[in-house]
């Protein structure tokens, strides 16, 4: 094994979109010694929404590549450790072992974001995916070319967009959702069964509270997905939407704190693992949300990955302290309709404001006497109003006057 010298050197481990927001605000605050950007996957950093969207159209599919790597090295002057990944951290040695080579850090982050949850028991079956990464959106756009009979395993968001995908192509789609009401922990029960709606308005067969007891294959191909009440679908392409596990195997011996839940890295208001120097961003994240008070949050949102990218840098090269507190917000696009959600759905009390037979859906959600969160279906002009009341911790009422006296726009 090498050894590299001792020097200041920020290492980031995880070459996505935390990662690579990491070290452009290293950057731009002044960080002047060497960046190592370790990545496991082979590719530069690539866009992952549009992997579930615009990637799955029929046509030309271009690769939403985030930056060119005459970029990286030239502009941010960034060494590149592609296609290998960090297998462990010493922070005694303040050294992070990647293949061969054990490379000292004086401040790292950690963006090693999550990885999909495979479907039980389909191992090294030939159509059957997750959808997470460059190669996977590839094997799933082929099968799409190729008109697969498609099934869909869980209809959180990503399984819905690549559902509205196939169904868009024509294709016959079949979702099987565990809950009996999609979304419910994400959304809540009342909204989630309204954004059910769009499924069955666009034939998109929706199967709640089914549970996948099993696959069947021929020849090593998946031929069907078998149900609890002993319904058979058939299919040719099944993708498993089930969720991810923060991916934080590697850092077992490091002495780092992990969520007893999911395994996701714990720490503090400002990103600090309690590793010295060491500082975490995006979906493999949790931390306390000064803005919710402190309620532990880990988010797998795209915007999340970005604010956390920038605090987790300036934290772990400059002075510690800054806490980070945000509005959490994500959007999701089906059947051409865009989706966005500021704030938090856990609520005491969620209301529809909309005009009756309207899609373009505004809900509010409140906790006590505070608007929390906002969820908007077509309303874009609007979603960014209730992001700020959340900021500003708006009081319930004066949301709701605000979404009775606002027209449309
Ligand atoms: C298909 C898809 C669609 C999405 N759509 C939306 C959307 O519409 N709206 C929205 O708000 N959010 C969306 N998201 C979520 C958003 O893309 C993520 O929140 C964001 O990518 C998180 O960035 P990250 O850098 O924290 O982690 P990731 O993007 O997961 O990147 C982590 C990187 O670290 C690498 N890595 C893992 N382990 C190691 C290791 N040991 N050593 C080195 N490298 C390692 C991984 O290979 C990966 O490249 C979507 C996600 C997916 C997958």
């Amino acid at each position: 094994m090498t050894h590299r010298a001792r020097a200041n050197r920020l290492v980031i481990v995880g070459a996505s979109l935390a990662g690579l927001r990491a070290a452009e605000t290293a950057r731009k605050y002044g960080f002047q010694d060497e960046i190592v950007l370790v990545g496991a996957e082979e590719h530069l950093p690539y866009d992952r929404p549009p992997l579930s969207k615009a990637f799955l159209d029929p046509g030309d599919a271009a690769v939403p590549w985030l930056r060119t790597e005459r970029h990286l090295t030239e502009q941010l002057g960034l060494v590149l450790k592609l296609g290998v990944p960090a297998s462990a951290l010493d922070p005694q040695s303040q050294t992070v072992t990647v293949g061969e080579e054990a490379i000292h850090y004086s401040a790292m982050v950690i963006a090693t974001g999550a990885a999909a949850r495979a479907l039980p028991g389909a191992a090294g079956v030939r159509g059957v995916h997750t959808l997470r990464t460059l190669d996977d959106a590839r094997a799933v756009r082929s099968a799409l070319d190729a008109g697969a009979r498609t099934v869909v395993i869980g209809a959180g968001f990503i399984g819905s967009e690549i559902a509205s995908g196939a169904r868009m192509r024509g294709l016959d789609v079949t979702i099987v959702e565990a809950l009996d009401v999609p979304l419910s922990r994400s959304v809540g029960p009342e909204v989630g069964y309204t954004l059910a709606a769009l499924h069955k308005r666009e034939d998109t067969e929706l199967r709640c509270g089914a549970v996948v007891t099993g696959i069947t294959e021929a020849g090593g191909q998946v031929r069907s997905v078998m149900l609890d009440d002993g319904t058979e679908l058939p299919a040719d392409l099944v993708i498993a939407g089930i969720g991810v596990t923060p991916s934080t195997g590697w850092l077992a011996k490091s002495g780092a704190a992990l969520h007893q839940r999911d395994g996701g890295l714990l720490c503090d208001e400002t990103l600090w693992t309690g590793l010295p120097g060491v500082y975490a961003a995006g979906d493999v994240a949790h931390w306390p949300n000064a803005l919710f008070d402190g309620e532990l949050m880990r988010l797998e949102h795209w915007a999340t990955a970005v604010e956390q990218g920038a605090a987790a840098a300036r934290n772990a090269i400059g002075p510690r302290g800054a806490a980070l507190s945000t509005v959490p917000y994500f959007w999701s696009v089906w059947y051409g309709q865009r989706i966005q959600f500021v704030g938090v759905p856990q609520a005491d009390e969620v209301s529809v404001v909309s005009e009756p037979g309207s899609e373009r859906l505004l809900a509010l959600y409140r906790r006590g006497a505070r608007l929390v969160g906002c969820l908007t279906v077509d309303r874009p002009g609007q979603i960014m109003k209730y992001r700020r009341m959340i900021s500003e911790r708006a009081s319930w009422d004066h949301a709701l006057r605000f979404a009775r006296s606002a027209r449309l726009p």
